[in-house]
């Protein structure tokens, strides 16, 4: 049964439903990749796909705009799944409860994946109304942007005519996006060793985070749960002997873990149970803003594992309690903007290692050097190794931008007031492309989400009429 057949503009709300049916998760693309495919074959659009996924779908200039530049419309077709704790559905196999909350467009109990669903539904909106004027549309739809822009990374972009690109995958109106970050992911690994310890087996875990978002909410303050958790295991290991089994927190690279869990064997388990009580005491006091939910909880647990000698805790514990995390500078170009940072997304171990992944974001080519170095050189002393995947490049302005011009123009018109111009720390595909590119004049909008990467993500309804009614007026007067 539909819930959004009812909702203006009708065309992007239903192609929106249709695609939230689809599992899209990253790294599942191909149903959702081959639902486009149908899409353009189904109206006889020019279209190719590749192995990775990726889309293009090509729609004709409109009578008299014969003569225009093409704008390629551009989003991802992957979405972040993340559930609330309760929630038992698989994602990887069923689609979203979709329901509207006023102004709000939601899932129950999941992400919504308006964080990039909404740029296709757009962009086939367009393409599927021929009382739409535009020139000449080149619609590319990547995938597995969410784990590190991994379709537009490996996109043949050639065959592409358009240097104008319009990134519907912002999350603010009325902020015209026009530079951003550059990444990578960093895996570092820690060799343990292990050796049986006689002593009292606990399971402790850190929750009640908020999470969020590793580039658009690094800046809120908010509590990395990996982080906390090795602060947990610091605690206990000065009030006695302790011995690291595993820890594991996150899923994603670029999320904010929420939760985070270790498994130890102690000497003195009072002891333990007082040092966890007493740091979540301190958690709560200074956290009490960004994450007041925050809690350690320890329980008693089955060990099933032989655990870590001392040296091997000592080393780990050190991991978590040494390696940099969250803003590491903020930029004096530009107020307000995070400059470089990392997040620790998804800490893990095996049987013979650690291993913790941090995505790096930095706008300054040399810093993100400096931060690898950090981790490099940290990990060299413990013992460890580091390396770097999904490098991609950052964004850099555009002093000059025809595209920016005439997009600051009509928002003037639409909404009686200036567009804000931003650089974000967050990665965006246009790095890539203007790197594939050369020449690309890019500008990234999108219409008013908020928690993406959350199962609290919502989509602005009314925002999402706004922002059509101004790509729909840009494109009207693109020639
Ligand atoms: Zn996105």
């Amino acid at each position: 049964m539909s819930v959004l057949d009812h909702l203006e503009p009708r065309g992007v709300f239903r192609f929106f439903e249709e695609l939230c049916a689809i599992p899209h998760g990253s790294t599942h693309t191909k149903a959702i990749s081959d639902w486009c495919v149908a899409f353009a074959e189904a109206r006889g659009l020019e279209h190719w796909q590749d192995a990775a996924n990726n889309v293009v779908i090509i729609g004709k200039a409109t009578p008299g705009y014969e003569n225009a530049e093409t704008i390629i419309l551009q989003g991802h077709l992957d979405m972040v799944c993340e559930k609330a704790a309760d929630c038992e559905k698989d994602m990887t196999r069923e689609g979203l409860d979709l329901a509207i909350d006023g102004d709000y467009v939601y899932a129950k109990g999941t992400t919504l994946g308006g964080d990039d669903g909404i740029a296709v539904a757009m962009a086939l909106a367009i393409l599927d109304d021929a009382s739409i004027p535009h020139p000449r549309i080149e619609a590319v739809f990547t995938t597995d942007e969410e784990i590190g822009m991994v379709g537009a990374e490996a996109m043949d972009m050639s065959p592409l005519k358009g240097r104008k690109l319009l990134n519907i995958d912002s999350e603010v109106e009325g902020i015209l996006t026009v530079s951003c970050a550059g990444g990578n992911t960093s895996l570092c690994t820690l060799p343990v060793s292990r050796a049986a310890f006689t002593g009292t087996a606990l399971s402790v875990t850190v929750d009640g985070l908020r999470g969020g978002h590793s580039g658009v909410e690094i800046d809120k303050g908010r509590a990395n749960a990996s982080v906390l958790c090795g602060r947990v295991l610091w605690e206990i290991g000065r009030k006695t002997d302790m011995r690291l089994v595993s820890v594991a927190g996150g899923l994603k690279d670029n999320a904010i873990p929420a939760a985070a869990t270790a498994q130890v064997v102690v000497a003195d388990e009072q002891a333990a149970r007082a040092a966890a009580s007493d740091l979540e005491k301190a958690l709560q006091n200074e956290f009490r803003v960004t994450d007041p939910a925050v809690r350690v909880t320890v329980q008693a647990a089955k060990n099933t594992e032989t655990p870590m000698d001392e040296d091997s805790t000592a080393r780990a514990v050190c991991v978590l309690t040494c390696m940099p995390n969250g803003i590491q500078t903020m930029s004096a170009d530009i107020a307000g903007l995070v400059q470089t940072s990392l997040n620790l997304g998804v800490l893990n171990t095996r049987s013979d290692c650690l291993q913790a992944s941090f995505c790096v974001r930095s706008s300054v080519a040399t810093e993100k050097e400096m931060l690898k170095n950090r981790l490099v050189c940290l990990m060299e002393q413990l013992g460890g190794t580091v390396t770097f995947a999904g490098d991609y490049p950052a964004w850099e302005y555009k002093a000059d931008s025809a595209l920016r011009e005439l997009m600051t123009a009509v928002f003037r018109e639409q909404y009686g007031r200036d567009p804000k111009i931003e650089a974000i720390h967050a990665g965006l595909e246009c790095g890539l492309f203007s790197g594939k590119l050369p020449g690309l004049d890019c500008v990234s909008i999108g219409p008013d989400m908020h928690d993406i990467h959350t199962p609290r993500e919502r989509l602005s309804i009314a925002s999402t009429q706004r922002v059509w009614k101004y790509v729909l007026e840009v494109l009207k007067r693109s020639k």
